[in-house]
């Protein structure tokens, strides 16, 4: 509690921040209480949106490359407190220091990204079929953005969406993960340290609120929130979707992944082992791009799996803070017992599996370690095709590519993807229209780990979102059409006539 206060106070809350509310948060590393934070209620996200819609009426004329000096102040904030906003991720969410470390990186680069893009936004000029008209697109502010995020990825998600909205004029309202509340109160922290230096911003224009379901579904609800971009599970997906459809409001789903390696008879398959280790048990399985499922080609089919068994028997578990260590714990121990739930059901489906015990219950017996597990599985029955957060990888076996590309779109999930194979044939008709139906479709490298500079987001049940890099910015905007006349005539479109 001690270092979390340190860490809190370096950041800039003060100790009432994280202290004596209704929501307790305990650290996945060992299970002990690190904060009490103040719970929203539905009334107070109503007030925080008419807050936010006043802060974007003001925002939305502040000249774009302006807006960008705000997002690149801020950017210069989370470079400072790297390390200490990187440990509290790992307190908060279990996640090894290199990975906490990763998400705030992943922050600081959507910053550059968007610091660039707000001189950038541009729209397109159109040949007009009509003489002495010019048609032109514009990209312009959008209004609220309600921002939806998840455990698994505390800050970076928030980043993600609130660099583009707020360089696209927008103001911003947070409801994060009531399991990871005190890195969001960190991350605003930081952001209001950036507005001190800046001159010219509304107030409110980027607010947190924390708590559970209900402080989301009042946001949802709300139709002075232009655009919900939710990440989470495809639960909370069904849930929100439709609300916000229903109210003609946009929203971006980023749901959850069910993502496979192929691995062909041509693959290098030290490079195979490396990726998917990684994409499978890093993070302990708690991401959405976790590999989830192997599809081997059957002459290589044994060799693979047992490299693959050997190895996932070799990697360190423990305190995500000690050096070495690659494995961290689960969230908590409903992420444990569905863990045990699944093996289970593989179990009963003719699966066979090594590990996926409970680990380190000695050291930590509030806590919920597991070690990783490898499922040798007869077909891709029910169990494969649900996404299970935890370390589990099954592995399946294919003879032809056809097979193999069939198997990896069979689950409802698309968001990601990879092939091993050194036959370009091979690569190119995986990333082609009869293909991988993901939203990444990746070679020669795993499913984990994308960059910012490409849109991220998947098909299917993963909500068919695009966040991040690209042109995902335009949804954080609306486009706006212009034909303007300069003839001295008013000639009609189609060449329909209207004379009197
Ligand atoms: P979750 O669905 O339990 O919760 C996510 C967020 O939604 C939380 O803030 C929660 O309070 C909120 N929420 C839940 N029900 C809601 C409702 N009815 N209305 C409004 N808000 C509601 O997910 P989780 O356990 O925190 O995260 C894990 C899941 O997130 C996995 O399925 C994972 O694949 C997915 N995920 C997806 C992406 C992506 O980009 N596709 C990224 C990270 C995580």
């Amino acid at each position: 509690m001690n270092e979390i206060k340190t860490l809190l106070n370096s950041l800039g809350l003060a100790d009432s921040a994280f202290t004596g509310g209704t929501l307790a948060v305990r650290s996945p590393i060992d299970g002990a209480a690190i904060g009490a934070v103040t719970e929203a209620s539905a009334d107070d996200m109503r007030a925080a949106v008419a807050r936010a819609h006043s802060a974007f009426l003001a925002w939305r004329v502040v000249p774009a490359p302006r807006r960008g000096e705000l997002v690149r102040l801020f950017g210069e904030e989370l470079r400072l407190h790297k390390a200490a906003l990187a440990r509290l991720v790992s307190l908060e969410a279990g996640k090894v220091t290199s990975e906490g470390e990763g998400e705030v990186q992943e922050m600081i680069d959507i910053c550059d990204f968007a610091v660039g893009l707000s001189r950038q936004l541009h729209g397109l000029t159109i040949a007009s079929e009509r003489p002495g008209h010019r048609m032109m697109e514009q990209w312009l502010p959008l209004g609220v953005v309600g921002i939806i995020s998840a455990f698994n990825f505390p800050v970076a998600v928030w980043a993600w969406n609130s660099a583009l909205a707020l360089v696209c004029g927008n103001a911003c309202v947070w409801k994060p993960s009531e399991k990871t509340p005190l890195t969001a109160l960190a991350t605003q922290a930081l952001f209001d340290k950036a507005l001190a230096r800046f001159e010219g911003a509304p107030a409110h224009l980027s607010q947190v609120l924390n708590g559970g379901a209900a402080v989301g579904e009042a946001m949802v609800d709300d139709s002075h929130v232009a655009l919900v971009s939710a990440t989470g599970s495809t639960r909370m997906g069904r849930a929100v979707g439709p609300k916000v459809a229903a109210r003609f409001g946009r929203c971006l789903l980023e749901l959850g992944g069910n993502n496979a390696i192929i691995v062909s008879p041509s693959a290098d398959l030290d490079l195979a082992v490396r990726g998917i280790l990684f994409g499978a048990y890093g993070t302990a399985g708690q991401r959405c791009t976790t590999t989830r499922r192997v599809i081997i080609h059957a002459s290589i089919h044994d060799e693979l799996v047992a490299r693959l068994d050997r190895a996932r028997a070799t990697l360190a578990i423990g305190s995500p803070l000690e050096a070495g260590n690659l494995i961290g714990p689960l969230i908590d121990q409903a992420a444990f017992d569905a863990m045990q739930k699944a093996l289970a059901q593989a179990r009963e489906q003719g699966g066979v599996i090594s590990g996926g015990e409970r680990a380190l219950a000695d050291v930590y017996p509030q806590a919920w370690y597991a070690t990783p597990a490898l499922v040798r599985m007869p077909a891709q029955t029910a169990v494969v095709k649900h996404e299970t957060f935890a370390p589990i990888l099954y592995t399946l076996k294919y003879e032809t590519l056809d097979q193999a590309i069939a198997l990896q779109n069979e689950v409802p999930q698309g968001l990601s993807s990879a092939i091993f194979t050194n036959d370009l044939r091979e690569a190119e008709l995986f990333l082609s229209a009869s293909g991988s139906d993901c939203g990444i479709a990746n070679v020669n490298i795993g499913t984990s780990g994308a960059e910012i500079g490409g849109a991220f987001g998947g098909e299917k049940e993963t909500g068919g979102g695009r966040e991040s890099g690209s042109d995902a910015w335009r949804a954080y905007m609306r486009r706006a059409t212009n034909t303007i006349n300069y003839s001295g005539a008013l000639p009609l479109a189609q060449g329909v006539k209207f004379d009197f």
